[in-house]
């Protein structure tokens, strides 16, 4: 984005914000049909460790180490009882390993400690796990305990603010904005939407003439057609190698005109 928008900037009209942000999220879903999560999980406990592993790891890399993780540890109380260094070979290829094995650990003897081995299925219970934001944790509930959650991560925020159906640098006050734009039952398809759009095509370069929504896209009116009508400035013409440019010519003239005797 070559502009960043403020936090809390004023917001859209409800107006558009619940028909208009309908309408594009419905064309996106045409562009991105099936849209989910490309984490691999059986249950609510391997969604909530793969998740964890995600951060700043791409989910093929993910799926690559959970199935070994998952046949080892099959549920919280077999994780609780795995040191950290034990997970932290395990784990390393998807970085950050040594505080995802501590966040691991310590999620997992929180479960058994407080929730009897159990993934909590409120946003509030989930947040106090240790390594569990507000993202992972609406990941979580979306698609795992069927409780609608609507995850912002760096895609959304992007892609959401480019097209005008959300204002902020917050991920919490985006996730505000779709929520009260959409109904609860789409909100996790919106995100993954969001997400699958901003990986393919809405990337940090985007690609908008791929793009289902350039019609009703802000970015794309006030950015990016300015760009394209805006003539390329003109590129000062280099010398060829063996001639001599006008400029570099016009000084020798000079240099040489001022050397004559008089
Ligand atoms: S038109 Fe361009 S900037 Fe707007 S959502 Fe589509 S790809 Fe992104």
């Amino acid at each position: 984005m070559s502009k960043r928008v403020s936090a809390r900037k004023a917001p859209i009209s409800p107006a558009r914000a619940a028909s208009a942000t309908r309408r594009i999220l419905e064309q996106l879903g045409q562009q991105h049909p099936g849209a989910d999560t490309e984490l691999h999980f059986t249950n609510a406990y391997e969604l909530l460790v793969a998740t964890i592993l995600s951060a700043q790891c791409t989910d093929e890399r993910v799926n690559q180490v959970t199935p070994a993780l998952f046949a080892r540890y099959p549920d919280a109380r077999a994780l609780a009882r795995a040191a950290t260094s034990e997970l932290e070979p395990q784990i390393q290829s998807t970085g950050f390993f040594r505080a995802k094995s501590r966040s691991l650990h310590g999620m997992a003897a929180a479960l058994v400690e407080q929730h009897g081995g159990e993934v909590p299925r409120t946003m509030e219970a989930l947040v106090e796990l240790p390594g569990v934001g507000r993202k992972t944790a609406n990941v979580v509930l979306g698609h795992a305990l069927g409780v609608p959650g609507l995850p912002v991560d760096r895609h959304v925020l992007r892609v959401a603010n480019r097209i005008g159906i959300a204002r902020s640098d917050d991920p919490v006050v985006v996730e505000e904005q779709l929520c009260a734009a959409l109904p609860p039952a789409d909100w996790t398809r919106a995100s993954d939407t969001l997400i699958l759009h901003g990986r393919r095509i809405c990337k940090p370069r985007p690609l908008c003439e791929r793009c289902a929504v350039t019609d009703d896209c802000e970015y794309f009116r006030h950015v990016v057609s300015k760009e394209r009508s805006t003539p390329a400035p003109r590129r000062a013409t280099r010398a060829r190698p063996g001639t001599t440019s006008r400029a570099a010519t016009s000084k020798r003239l000079v240099r040489s005109r001022r050397a004559k005797p008089k």
